[in-house]
């Protein structure tokens, strides 16, 4: 086949999950992507973990994929967010919001997985490995997609999910907003003595943030962001050296602990796209917008993307409509805006509210984190976002 209604340029987390979306909507859809597909769930290719939210979750089981990685999805029971030392902790237990977890603990390779197999399962989505965009063309009624080794396809819709260093984008001339962090996380698997009952850590120091996520078995991953400065030194240490400085950070609640698999290190920088579309074409997930990770909503937000996307390519197709002209793409548009922008301002203003020494800065924290803590109906509010259930009917 060579005529798609959509075209994904990166076979990602977001690439796959609209894809999956896309193909159980009907859609015909090609994934390409530049790696070996079977690379794509090695453990050597990516340590991390996904917390994914329950509004997250309910999509993916709409789209198949789901039941895939539920036996490697770690429930989030409870939520402790605060800074080392200090008295003003906010607990956040699921039970004040409802039976639900807040989330799940996920590795990426598990969700790629999960993924991949469901869009074998779909019979108009192919996916292909080690190829790559090249270039593109667009006329008024579809776009035509040159790929490495001169294979050329055409489609109604080009999806852009290169992720937040993305060359299509470049090619588009979109320009992008972006800073550095200065930071770098480091991300890895540790196993442990005493169990960690489901129980998520993220404390704040000044020079970053540092965060304790519960995976199956008794197995949590850290996500550690650290200045570039003195990441590089911790870069440099042995395991046994590595774990100490963790552990003094952690503290002891887990027993001892061991490094399971590599030690990753991601350097962090916030990449806001000018705009989402371009004729025929729309940015989707990290290609749009790549935020910090110190609240675990990267691709919660993606997901949300790949939502929008899903429903308005979905309604076109059903209506025996164009899924990819003018009015999809500023549909599409203006309801990310505002999404997309929020979730940057907030991640990074918790980045530097709590990346900071300063005493009025430290004494604003402590009591907005006492005020959460003392608020019964903010600290739902608060948990109601985090499990990515906002202005959703309860059910
Ligand atoms: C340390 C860390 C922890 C995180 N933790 C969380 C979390 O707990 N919860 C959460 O929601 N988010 C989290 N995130 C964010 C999340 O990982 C990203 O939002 C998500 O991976 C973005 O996926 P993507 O598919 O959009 O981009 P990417 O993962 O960057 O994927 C892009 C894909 O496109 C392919 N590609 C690129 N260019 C081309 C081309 N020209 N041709 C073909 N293929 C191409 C690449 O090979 C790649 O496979 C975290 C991020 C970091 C750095």
């Amino acid at each position: 086949m060579t005529d798609f209604d959509v075209v994904i340029v990166g076979g990602g987390l977001t690439g796959l999950a609209v894809a999956a979306g896309l193909g159980q909507a009907g859609g015909r859809v090609l994934v390409v992507e530049q790696e070996r597909i079977d690379r794509l769930t090695e453990p050597s290719f990516d340590g991390r973990v996904t917390a994914i939210a329950l509004g997250s979750k309910r999509q993916l089981a709409r789209y198949g994929a789901w039941e895939g990685m539920a036996g490697q999805a770690e429930p989030i029971l409870e939520i402790e967010v605060g800074e080392k030392g200090s008295p003003a902790t906010v607990h956040y237990r699921h039970q004040d919001v409802g039976v639900e977890p807040f989330g799940w603990i996920v590795e990426n390779r598990a969700i790629r997985q999960a993924l991949l197999a469901r869009l074998d399962e779909l019979p108009d989505v192919q996916v292909l490995g080690s190829t790559r965009f090249v270039d593109m063309e667009r006329t008024p009624e579809r776009v035509t997609v040159t790929l490495g080794a001169g294979r050329t396809v055409t489609a109604k819709l080009l999806l852009v999910t290169e992720g937040r260093f993305s060359r299509t984008r470049t090619l588009l001339g979109i320009e992008v907003e972006e800073w550095d962090y200065h930071q770098r996380a480091f991300v890895c698997t540790l196993g442990h003595e005493k169990p960690h009952l489901g129980r998520a850590v993220e404390r704040f120091f000044p020079d970053g943030p540092f965060a304790m996520l519960p995976m199956t078995g008794d197995r949590s991953s850290i996500v550690w962001a650290l200045d570039e400065r003195l990441a590089e030194e911790v870069g440099r240490l042995d395991d046994a050296m590595f774990l100490a400085e963790v552990a003094e950070r952690f503290g002891d609640a887990l027993g001892q602990l061991e490094l399971i698999g590599p030690r990753f290190a991601h350097p962090l920088r916030m990449v806001m796209a000018e705009r989402s579309t371009d004729q025929r074409v729309a940015l989707v997930g990290d290609a749009l917008r790549g935020i910090h990770p110190i609240a675990g909503q990267g691709w919660n937000l993606a997901l949300r993307d790949v939502e929008a996307i899903v429903e308005l390519v979905e309604g076109r197709l059903h209506a025996g409509l164009d899924p990819g002209d003018a009015a999809l793409l500023e549909a599409y548009a203006s309801r990310r805006r505002f999404d997309g922008i929020s979730m940057v301002a907030i991640t990074d203003g918790i980045n530097r509210l709590f990346g900071n020494d300063l005493f009025p800065l430290k004494l604003a924290r402590e009591t907005g984190l006492a005020v959460v803590e003392r608020l019964p109906p903010l600290k739902r509010l608060f948990m109601r976002h985090a499990m990515g259930t906002l202005g959703m009917p309860r059910e």
